[in-house]
């Protein structure tokens, strides 16, 4: 084991502030709730103090929400409302940097996916979603497309400013105003994204921010002023969601969990295979909704790939999220560790065979060894459960028939991805697969053109593409 102090010049690329205020109606205000600390789950410091909102606050957003939707932006022109969206999307990648590291800090996420990935592909959201601002009206919808109104929105911890790109962008692309809720881990990017609101001289109300955990988001989604319900999380919450917004008449979109299967055929491009296992799995530590959880390799090149990958994963660098070279960040959370620990140890007591990397990791701060499992059973936990950390389960197939059927025995269907040389493998399995996205001889792949979203207990709706502006539009 190591000791790991971040480097002390991180907190000023980052401009860290010893607290953060919550922003409403265009201005920052401290909140009537408890206050949240943000901890850096690389060193289990506290980073910062933030306002915590309370229902007031929630009230007040939404209010704000209201007048802005009804005096400036639901009837500003479109191209009014893109030239906000691309002043939004230039001063992300103008403030890439900081963002960066603020996330890595908050997050626990290696700063080569905060940089490379994240923040980037936030500001390639807004650039996308500027586009269509100007266009809704020759777009197919009619002449005059409608924005729904005040959009409530609830994202998780995992990609931050990206979940949030993902919310914020269509909304205010179709007209709509927004009150969003980061996750009560990771509020900091989405405050100061707040302050790039202000600087890109978005009228007051239009977004809104309000930290605060799990009752701030079941207020702010029971709200009757909100028109409009966005949720990325867990099942477990998307269902209370569905059950509050239920004989309203709220629209509802829901983006939630997923137990991705990765399908090796013996006609595999094997090293290039390889790469995407590790990509699919422990990119972001594996918290992430379409992580590829589960390999489903034929059985013929099964102890050739495994051997194969137990020989990458052993390469690859966990510790310093801040380090260019670490390719495992941290766990975000003592809680999510504690989450996956139970998963993993279930795999012991249910006979499947555990490896792990022999990286050693540092002694405080939370973090969990890349973790293959080979031998699973479909009846196991690890086989069932989203784990949402950097373990995968091995499983075998003989033939393509039944690569599909174990594919589909999950009540998600988020994403699932194919490896072989075949085209018309690729064309058969696709269509077979119930998954939102399908990646082939790839994995992890996002592009703001592209819808993404789930089947079955996985949500549904669309972010992303012409079929993620129609979750804020009447048509
Ligand atoms: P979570 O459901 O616990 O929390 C998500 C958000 O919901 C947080 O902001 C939380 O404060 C809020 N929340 C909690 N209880 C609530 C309630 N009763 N009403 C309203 N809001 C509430 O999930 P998490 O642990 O933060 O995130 C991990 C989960 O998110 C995983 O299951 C993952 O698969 C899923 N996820 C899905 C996608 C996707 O696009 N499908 C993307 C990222 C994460």
């Amino acid at each position: 084991p190591w000791e790991y102090a971040p480097a002390p010049e991180s907190r000023d690329i980052a401009n860290l502030k010893p607290s953060y205020r919550m922003f409403v109606d265009g201005e920052f205000v401290d909140g009537g709730g408890e206050p949240l600390k943000s901890i850096n789950p690389a060193t289990e410091e506290v980073l910062a103090e933030v306002a915590g909102a309370d229902q007031s606050d929630v009230d007040k957003a939404v209010r704000a929400a209201r007048r802005a939707f009804d005096q400036s932006w639901s009837t500003m022109p479109g191209t009014e409302r893109a030239k906000y969206l691309f002043r939004i999307a230039r001063l992300i990648q103008e403030r890439g940097r900081e963002l960066a590291v603020l996330e890595t800090l908050d997050n626990g996420k290696p700063i080569k996916e905060s940089r490379d990935s994240d923040i980037p592909t936030a500001a390639a959201h807004f650039f996308h979603h500027a586009g269509w601002a100007d266009k809704l009206s020759h777009a197919g919808y009619g002449p005059d497309p409608r924005p729904l109104g005040v959009a409530g929105q609830v994202i998780p911890w995992n990609f931050p400013l990206l979940m949030l790109a993902w919310k914020i962008a269509p909304a205010l692309a179709c007209g709509n105003t927004v009150v969003l809720k980061p996750a009560e881990t990771t509020p900091l990017s989405a405050l100061v994204f707040a302050e790039i609101c202000q600087q890109a001289g978005l009228p007051p109300g239009v977004v809104n921010i309000v930290p605060g955990a799990g009752d701030i988001g079941a207020a702010l989604v029971a709200h009757d002023g909100v028109d409009k319900v966005a949720f990325t999380g867990s099942t477990e919450v998307g269902k209370q969601i569905q059950r509050t917004v239920a004989g309203t008449g709220k629209k509802l979109t829901l983006e939630l969990g997923g137990k991705a299967a990765n399908i090796v055929f013996d006609d595999a491009p094997l090293d290039q295979a390889v790469e995407g296992i590790v990509n699919g799995i422990f990119f972001n530590q594996g918290h992430v909704c379409c992580a590829g959880s589960r390999l489903l390799v034929q059985e013929s090149i099964a102890d050739e790939l495994l051997e194969k990958l137990q020989a990458r994963v052993q390469t690859l660098r966990v510790g310093d999220p801040l380090d260019k070279n670490t390719d495992v960040g941290a766990i975000n959370s003592a809680e999510q560790l504690a989450k996956i620990t139970e998963l993993a140890d279930s795999g012991d007591a249910e006979g499947a065979q555990r490896w792990t990397s022999s990286c050693p990791l540092p002694e405080r701060g939370f973090f969990f060894s890349p973790t293959v499992f080979s031998d699973v059973q479909q009846s196991m936990r690890i086989a069932r459960e989203e784990i949402f950390g950097p373990v995968l389960s091995v499983l075998t197939f003989r033939t393509p028939a039944e690569a599909v059927a174990k594919a589909n025995n999950t009540p998600y269907g988020l994403s699932a991805g194919i490896w072989t040389d075949k085209g018309s493998r690729i064309l058969w399995a696709a269509q077979q697969l119930r998954a939102g996205v399908v990646w082939a001889n790839t994995f992890n792949r996002f592009d703001p053109t592209a819808p993404f979203g789930g089947y079955q207990e996985s949500g549904f709706g669309r972010e992303g593409g012409r079929a993620g502006l129609e979750a804020y539009l009447d048509v």
